[in-house]
């Protein structure tokens, strides 16, 4: 064809419409950064560069005031809420583990007996997403396809990948360290590893990370966190101090050989050099069918819990971070192309400002001893009920009642509840406390008060529910973690990028049940069968 016969046509499909029309992204990447608090991106701003976070936001839409909408906020529920667009009330996935009422103990997220390991000589791949109760927008990408699309997870951790991928996906894969260093999943899926990820493994990708651990940058430029040496770190087995360099070869050998990994930057590398091996194994994003890849970033998580959100480490592995996001843009663009995919990036729950920290800064904070609270409350059911069994079991923040015992002894469940409460709030550290029946029977609106309603399963939660004081935390005296519904575990990133998100930002508030029928909404298929949410309108420019 002639230039001239291809500028005719080309203005003649403009001038019909054809050119106006959106195509669907070949590939929709989630990536979730896990502890990842909002202030991330705006702290180490002056350190990232111009093509990771920065790009991201630049070209993207970035919604400033998004909050997780329920309590806990933990790595379980926040994988599942994001891509299942609802919150545990409905997806039923309450915790990273939780108390079994039915079968009386307690049961891990992912957890599956009837599955084996594949890629392992471990348990590590005994793993399916069949506590979670409903449909992921990858498992209605792929029924809107007829199973043409493909879902692929990648996690270090296992729930990180599996939850996002939901229950049709083609595979789920996460890390196994101890001596083995590999990426692993479970017969859910499969019955082998396919090549690629057998080639991986055999390559030397992880292997070669057990190198010196140093600040990217001169120490002395890391304005934005506290003193490398401070009161408020764990640090590694086998070194004195939690300062760098860290010679990563030697501590292996006292930290879990290659589980080392998880607790830094490197572990992040090696989810992006799994991610670039996915992409080009699976031929991701190669038609016009949509897939979906779900990358999870753990190690911002065990970084965050061992050094805590204001150290060093923490600035580092973000800095660090920010080059990993611009490698896989990079990459991504050079393979599928600019305008073709569509991103997001989010976090699965932020984290709290180490408490002694704040603490030494007067701002109320501190710790608690949950088997304190257990004890004292023991005491009080032996004097009022005459019973010490009446308390089954005390985790998550919820007290779960033996419903026979009470039967038995002819208690009303109600009036257990009702004096549990009325006991606990008197105990200094305690906030909040409600009853089941309180989650069941009120409908609240707004507060702390229905973002536990949120929480709350009928069928899985328990009987009693306790909010503490914020910035109270039952943990070690270093670190950080979360689990709560104050801002700071609360308000995470969101960012949409790509194919069919028109770029921008706001600051009115948008929840995590709204991300997946935001995808839904752009990919015009159904929504996650039990999304609570809806789609972010200003993020699709319509
Ligand atoms: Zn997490
Ligand atoms: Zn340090
Ligand atoms: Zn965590």
């Amino acid at each position: 064809m002639n230039r001239l016969l291809i500028f005719a046509l080309s203005s003649f499909f403009v001038i019909c419409g054809f050119a106006q029309q959106t195509p669907k992204p070949k590939l929709v990447v989630g990536i979730v950064v896990d502890q990842m608090r909002y202030d991330y991106l705006t702290r180490f701003e002056n350190k990232y560069g111009n093509r990771g976070f920065n790009r991201l936001i630049s070209e993207g839409y970035n919604c400033k005031n998004h909050h997780f909408n329920y309590i806990p906020t933990y790595t379980a529920p926040g994988h599942a809420s994001i891509y299942t667009g609802t919150t545990p009330r409905y997806h039923g996935v309450i915790s990273n583990s939780w108390y079994d009422k039915s079968t009386k103990r307690t049961v891990y997220c992912a957890g599956d007996q009837n599955v084996l390991s594949v890629g392992t000589s471990t348990v590590a791949g005994k793993m399916s997403p069949h506590r979670m109760l409903s449909t992921t927008f990858a498992d209605e990408n792929r029924l809107f396809t007829q199973m043409q699309g493909k879902t692929i997870g990648i996690s270090l951790k296992d729930r990180g990948a599996i939850l996002p991928a939901g229950h049709t996906a083609n595979a789920a894969y996460w890390f196994t360290g101890g001596k083995e260093g590999n990426m692993v999943t479970s017969s859910f899926y499969m019955t082998e590893l396919p090549k690629w990820v057998n080639a991986f493994n055999a390559s030397k990708t992880v292997e070669n990370y057990l190198t010196p651990w140093d600040t990217l940058y001169d120490i002395e430029k890391y304005s934005e966190s506290g003193t490398d040496l401070n009161d408020y770190e764990g640090g590694f087995y086998g070194k004195e101090t939690p300062t760098f360099p860290y010679d990563l070869k030697t501590l292996s050998l006292s930290n879990g050989d290659f589980d080392i990994l998880r607790t830094t930057p490197f572990g992040n590398s090696i989810v992006t050099d799994f991610a670039i091996a996915a992409i080009k194994g699976e031929k991701l994003g190669s038609d016009d069918v949509t897939d979906v890849l779900a990358i999870s970033y753990s190690s911002t998580d065990y970084i965050g819990h061992n050094f805590g959100v204001n150290s060093k480490e923490i600035e580092d592995t973000y800095i660090r971070l920010d080059k990993e996001i611009e490698r896989l843009l990079d990459y991504l663009d050079g393979k599928i192309g600019r305008g073709e995919y569509t991103l997001f990036l989010t976090s699965d729950h932020g984290a709290v400002n180490v408490p002694g920290y704040l603490k030494s800064l007067n701002i109320p904070a501190g710790y608690l001893k949950n088997t304190d609270t257990r004890q004292k409350l023991n005491m009080f059911m032996t004097t009022t009920f005459r019973s010490a069994d009446l308390i089954e079991n005390i985790s998550n923040s919820q007290v779960f009642l033996n419903h026979e015992k009470i039967t038995e002894m002819k208690l009303d469940l109600g009036e257990v509840q009702e004096a549990i409460v009325n006991e606990l709030i008197t105990y200094e550290h305690i906030d909040k406390v409600f009853t089941a029946n309180a989650m069941r029977n009120t409908y609240f609106d707004g507060g702390i008060e229905k973002i536990l309603q949120n929480g709350f399963h009928q069928k899985r939660s328990g009987d009693v529910i306790i909010v503490n004081n914020p910035s109270l935390i039952s943990y070690s005296t270093t670190g950080s973690t979360h689990g709560s519904g104050y801002n700071y575990d609360t308000h995470v990133p969101l960012i949409f990028f790509g194919n069919g998100i028109k770029p921008g930002s706001t600051y009115e508030k948008t929840i995590v049940s709204d991300v997946a029928p935001t995808i839904s909404a752009l990919l015009n298929i159904s929504f996650p069968n039990a999304a609570t949410g809806k789609p972010l309108t200003d993020v699709l420019g319509n």
